[in-house]
């Protein structure tokens, strides 16, 4: 996986690197798909729900460019996987997820597992997590209309919040934006990408 689908498609933060080469995904994968989870595809994990495929938790991470001291948003939970290679990279992880059956499931493995700077809460994560906020980053793990004032709102000056927007069902844009010291916002288009909706009240309603 890393030589194949992560360096060979251009992931060369060793950082990132590193962090995939210890966290365990078919831990967070389900169990019968096991033997699938270093390749590099999306898995199901209930709730119509997905595992993103390794190159792109890689890829938003490194998108992110973390800093050892810097606290991190997640709009997505799913299973934990990404929110557990991000703690491997920064100082803390706060993640959101809004189906209380996987937020659950992510929140008992991740204490199993001894992932202590990774915080998992039930709820509308378009609406993020106003409590820890400013973060140093945000990344959004689902497709949505467009990107939510309240996460930007909750990014701190020189922060990155990084994001698929685009129409339900097709490819959308994986967008970053950074906030200037003055406020200020500036987006690129990092590339295509294929995302399950953000729904919420800043999402998709
Ligand atoms: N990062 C996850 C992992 O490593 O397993 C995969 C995330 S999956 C591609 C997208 C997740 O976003 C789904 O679990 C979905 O339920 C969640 N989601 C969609 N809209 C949301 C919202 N408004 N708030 C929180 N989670 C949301």
């Amino acid at each position: 996986m890393l030589r194949r689908h992560l360096a060979a498609r251009g992931i060369d933060d060793p950082r990132v690197i590193d962090a995939m080469a210890v966290v365990p995904r078919e831990l967070f994968a389900p169990r019968s798909r096991a033997h699938d989870a270093y390749a590099d595809r999306p898995l199901p994990i209930g709730m119509g729900q997905t595992i993103s495929q390794p190159y792109m938790v890689a890829w938003m991470a490194e998108a992110l460019e973390l800093g050892a001291g810097d606290r991190v948003l997640e709009v997505g939970t799913g299973s934990g996987y990404s929110a557990a290679v991000l703690s491997r990279v920064c100082r803390a992880v706060y993640t959101v997820e809004r189906h209380a059956p996987l937020a659950e499931g992510a929140r008992a493995l991740l204490r199993k597992l001894g992932y202590d700077r990774v915080r998992v809460r039930c709820s509308d994560g378009s609406l993020g997590w106003p409590e820890h906020a400013p973060y140093d980053a945000i990344v959004v793990a689902a497709a949505g209309p467009r990107i939510p004032g309240t996460l930007r709102d909750q990014l701190g000056p020189g922060g990155r919040l990084v994001m698929p927007v685009g129409a339900v069902g097709g490819s959308q844009s994986l967008v970053r934006e950074r906030r200037d010291p003055s406020g200020g916002f500036s987006r690129e288009a990092l590339g295509v990408v294929r995302f399950v909706p953000l729904i919420g009240e800043e999402g998709w309603g």
